[in-house]
């Protein structure tokens, strides 16, 4: 099939890094030609997107949670979600414990840290990621597991500037890897997009998150 999905995972694989297929806009016939290719790891950025893929779609999928959560559609995905990349303050973060704690489950989650230039993207300073690295309460979210840090560099054609972006959360992660508790096991480092993957490896990745790379363009829709 697909013959960029072939190469893309080679990629990944050769470089220990695993690959998250962003699969926003696309059908669920359209993950299933890639699920029966091998692909188990499938990223959608909205809930509402999400749930009927889910509903449809073969129960071993891996479904990751890549754009902005809201509080209020934690509950439709805290059974089955496997990782959230986009944690962004530390109300959402006590939400998703709240959830978590109902239904007797640990959520793996992410940090999603602002490193692009545009002011535009989600995301939590180094700083503020630190203060919930550091927070006392942590520890008795114990329905959450902070299991790494997501970034997006900016969308420029300006390598330099992408790599240094990714080498400054690179770093973090490193940084913080001292902090290892109950509840923070730092492991994952989520960055890179078809545009940029191959820099985000060079610097450190271990999970790129890839849409139109490997499913070609997505359809832009403009609202009038
Ligand atoms: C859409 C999206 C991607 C994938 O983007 P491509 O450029 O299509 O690879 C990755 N991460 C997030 C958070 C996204 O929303």
């Amino acid at each position: 099939m697909n013959s960029s999905y072939a190469a893309i995972k080679k990629y990944c694989d050769e470089h220990h890094v695993t690959l998250v297929a962003v699969s926003k806009t696309k059908t669920p016939e359209d993950i299933l030609a890639l699920y029966n290719a091998g692909q188990e790891i499938f990223g959608e950025n909205k809930v509402q997107e999400l749930l009927p893929k889910y509903e449809v779609l073969p129960g071993d999928i891996e479904w990751h949670l890549i754009g902005h959560l809201q509080s209020n559609k934690i509950k439709f995905i805290a059974s089955f979600a496997s990782l959230i990349h986009s944690v962004d303050s530390w109300k959402l973060l006590q939400e998703i414990d709240k959830q978590g704690k109902k239904i007797n489950r640990v959520i793996d989650v992410l940090l999603q840290i602002h490193i692009a230039e545009e002011e535009t993207k989600f995301g939590l300073s180094y700083d503020e990621a630190k203060e919930i690295l550091l927070n006392p309460e942590l520890k008795n979210l114990s329905s959450i597991c902070i299991t790494g840090f997501m970034g997006m560099a900016t969308l420029t054609t300006n390598e330099d500037q992408i790599r240094k972006e990714f080498l400054g959360l690179k770093n973090f992660f490193e940084e913080s890897k001292q902090l290892q508790t109950s509840n923070i096991k730092l492991q994952t480092l989520s960055m890179g997009m078809s545009a940029d993957y191959k820099i985000a490896v060079e610097e450190g990745s271990t999970m790129v998150r890839i849409g139109s790379a490997i499913f070609g363009e997505r359809v832009k829709t403009r609202s009038a």
